[in-house]
């Protein structure tokens, strides 16, 4: 595409565009990338005309467009920076390195924490210019559509990033358009059996699924234009991997799809919507638990639109009714609020959208969890499906479906979250438990004197409560810890024969702890009820009798040789730690500790059932990282875990499952094999395997592989 036709393209919804800038930018980046070449032999730049152009279909502003043309300048030749800003401003200069700086991110690796903390480093580089993360997924979108000339390793590296990151990004965002493209063309690489059986499908049907679309179409006009309404109405398919989600969710197999087509009407104004909504359940009956107003109430990132699904001669069909201002919005997201001239967005609604993202960042930026918890709560922040709440006021809030009374009482004010010990939902009264339901109207019940318990952390969805919790028992370990010091030095200090008031107020306290590198007395506390520090050695220091600068203390508490596997929160050292045979927890299960009655911690996964509701008992714990950060090599210890597998029993399955396995280099340890009794096509068997994995990711991998294989039912971890 030439700088003629861009800047056309431009015109067409911005006069104003600077053509000078615009065209400067395009002879500079093509200069930039001469000689180079794309893997699929085209010249470089090409890829920088189709990124610009994407941005321009977004209709975004010309520094935008600039950035987006000069995108891989920096990475690619060795322009410098302050030659950037004085050709071109610092406003598209900032752009192009902040695109630069994303590109940098690598998610590669089986470092789950370190892929966790690049992935909030790229979220919250997007907060401070909105435009950035823009361009970065126009590129990225041209760079899986050309995707196909890379290493398979590569494709299916960069396939997936896009799946886990970019698209749930676009998602948020609003922007169907580049969404649906990236999630498809990720699809195609991840999974290509699935994704050609889906479009084989599509394409089979695809003469009956027109004619039927057209008569549908027909018919509707006439039933709209009885009611004065006209109005563009037009069939839809669906992308594939929204076919693939669905499949996924309901459990259904490919025969049974009806719902391939959609059809959706486009009409001017907000009332027409619902008067076509009654023109339609007036003619045809429909669906009553399928009827969605995303009117009324908009999801966070901005859509809006009517769906209902009526049935025609026993047959469902999907209809989308929205205005044509919602339609853009549901193309193409923030961007259809966005001001050309400005750069930033310009409505109200545009501005909302922004702002829930921005808090979504924060709320996910003050969750300290591990890794596998923190992509967990990034993707359902960033994929949720809402219910909405409302207060005894009428007040209406937003939650992640399945949200509970006690994620809702946090989003209320964090005081009513520590302090809620029951609900009243719809009246009724109900435990903080509960999960809500949409349309439920809550309130929450509180105690003056009541606190969490950390058994709500198994309750909650939002990483706000999350946090919240969290934070509560971190404090409240230290004012234990602290409390709990005091005590220890006082009763040596009573057996050493010293006056308790003579030394507990000391300022030579204050010295030993400077001593001893804390920065206050309370840490020395804090040290002491922890047990890394003992009160005897203290006691000892503050003796009067004995000179005691030279003596060094022993330095740390003694340390295990090899470290431990597991750890607790704030390395508390509470002796022997163990985990269970019950729910057999490996490296990177969600774990909980329970502090047992004179044998130490016992750890069990944090779904097991064994563990007594006691909450004053529970601890946290962790994993420890035994890589150091350098070292990418995978671990080498495995720890055994039991896998059930139900399949059909057709010849060939348990070879088919030993390779998938064989190819994770994952051992066997052993095996039984159950085949069914009955001899019919759909016979069952049922398999339980022993595998020796490195840990939850690695098994995590392995059931997913399995359960893709054709013909294989179940894939579950025995407890
Ligand atoms: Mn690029």
């Amino acid at each position: 595409m030439s700088v003629e036709s861009l800047i056309s393209q431009i015109q067409d919804y911005n006069p104003d565009v600077e053509s000078e800038l615009l065209e400067r930018c395009y002879r500079f980046a093509q200069k930039a990338h001469e000689g180079q070449q794309r893997k699929s032999g085209e010249p470089y730049f090409t890829h920088c005309v189709k990124t610009a152009e994407a941005l321009a279909e977004l209709r975004l502003d010309t520094h935008t467009i600039c950035a987006g043309l000069m995108h891989d300048v920096f990475e690619d030749t060795g322009v410098p920076h302050e030659e950037m800003i004085v050709r071109f401003g610092e406003n598209i200069t900032n752009l192009v390195e902040g695109v630069t700086k994303i590109g940098q991110y690598k998610f590669r690796g089986s470092n789950r924490q370190r892929q966790a903390e690049t992935y909030r480093k790229l979220l919250l580089a997007t907060a401070e210019d909105m435009r950035v993360i823009l361009i970065k997924l126009a590129d990225r979108l041209h760079n899986m559509e050309t995707l196909n000339f890379l290493s398979v390793e590569k494709c299916q590296r960069i396939a997936k990033e896009t799946l886990d990151i970019y698209a749930p990004i676009a998602h948020r965002l609003g922007i169907w358009r580049i969404m649906s493209r990236l999630e498809d063309l990720a699809f195609k690489y991840i999974f290509p059996i699935e994704y050609r059986d889906i479009a084989n499908l599509l394409n089979e049907k695809l003469v009956e699924r027109e004619g039927y679309c057209e008569r549908m179409v027909t018919r509707i006009r006439a039933e709209l234009e009885k009611q004065g309404i006209f109005a563009d109405v037009h069939g839809r398919t669906k992308h594939i991997y929204s076919i693939y989600q669905k499949m996924q969710q309901k459990g259904t197999p490919f025969k049974e799809i009806c719902d391939l087509v959609g059809l959706r009407i486009l009409v001017k104004t907000d009332l027409d919507c619902y008067i076509a909504l009654g023109a339609l359940h007036h003619k045809w009956n429909y669906l009553p638990n399928r009827l969605r107003d995303w009117i009324g109430l908009p999801k966070k990132n901005g859509y809006q639109s009517l769906h209902t699904t009526i049935v025609d001669n026993g047959k469902p069909v999907e209809i989308q009714i929205r205005s044509y201002q919602m339609h853009k919005v549901a193309e193409d997201g923030i961007a259809a609020h966005w001001s050309y001239k400005e750069g930033v967005p310009t409505t109200k609604q545009g501005r909302s959208i922004f702002a829930n993202y921005k808090q979504m960042l924060e709320d996910i930026k003050e969750t300290q969890d591990g890794p596998h918890q923190f992509v967990e709560s990034m993707k359902l922040e960033l994929f949720q499906d809402e219910v909405y709440i409302f207060s005894p006021k009428g007040d209406l809030f937003a939650l992640p479906a399945e949200s509970t009374a006690i994620d809702f009482a946090y989003k209320i004010h964090t005081d009513i979250g520590h302090t809620c010990c029951g609900a009243e939902i719809n009246g009724v009264v109900a435990p903080i438990r509960q999960k809500l339901q949409n349309g439920d109207r809550v309130e929450i019940r509180t105690q003056p004197d009541g606190k969490p318990n950390r058994m709500w952390l198994r309750y909650v969805k939002t990483a706000n409560a999350r946090s919240k919790i969290k934070h509560w028992f971190r404090e409240k370990d230290r004012a234990d810890a602290l409390a709990l010091g005091k005590k220890f030095l006082k009763a040596e200090l009573h057996v050493s024969y010293l006056d308790v008031r003579d030394y507990l107020n000391s300022p030579k306290l204050l010295d030993i702890a400077k001593h001893l590198k804390l920065e206050s007395v309370e840490e020395l506390f804090v040290r002491i009820g922890n047990g890394n520090e003992s009160a005897t050695h203290v006691v000892n220091l503050l003796k009067p009798e004995v000179p005691k600068p030279e003596i060094v203390p022993e330095a740390a508490p003694q340390k295990a040789t090899s470290t431990p596997a597991i750890q607790l929160e704030n390395d508390i050292d509470l002796g022997l730690i163990r985990t269970m045979k019950c729910c057999n927890p490996i490296p990177g299960d969600e774990v909980i500790g329970y502090l047992t009655r004179g044998r130490g911690v016992s750890v069990h996964r944090t779904g097991c059932t064994r563990i007594l509701d006691e909450p004053e008992r529970l601890l946290f714990v962790k994993w420890t990282e035994k890589r150091n950060a350098e070292n990418t090599e995978p671990p080498t210890d495995t720890y055994p875990v039991q896998i059930l597998l139900e399949c059909n029993d057709r010849p060939g399955m348990l070879g088919k499952i030993t390779t998938v396995i064989a190819q994770y280099k994952v051992n066997i340890r052993c095996g039984t094999f159950q085949p069914s009794t009955v001899t019919s096509v759909d016979a069952k068997a049922s398999d339980n395997l022993t595998l020796d994995v490195t840990g939850a990711e690695q098994l995590d991998e392995v059931m997913m592989a399995i359960r893709h294989l054709k013909g294989v039912q179940r894939v579950t971890r025995k407890i």
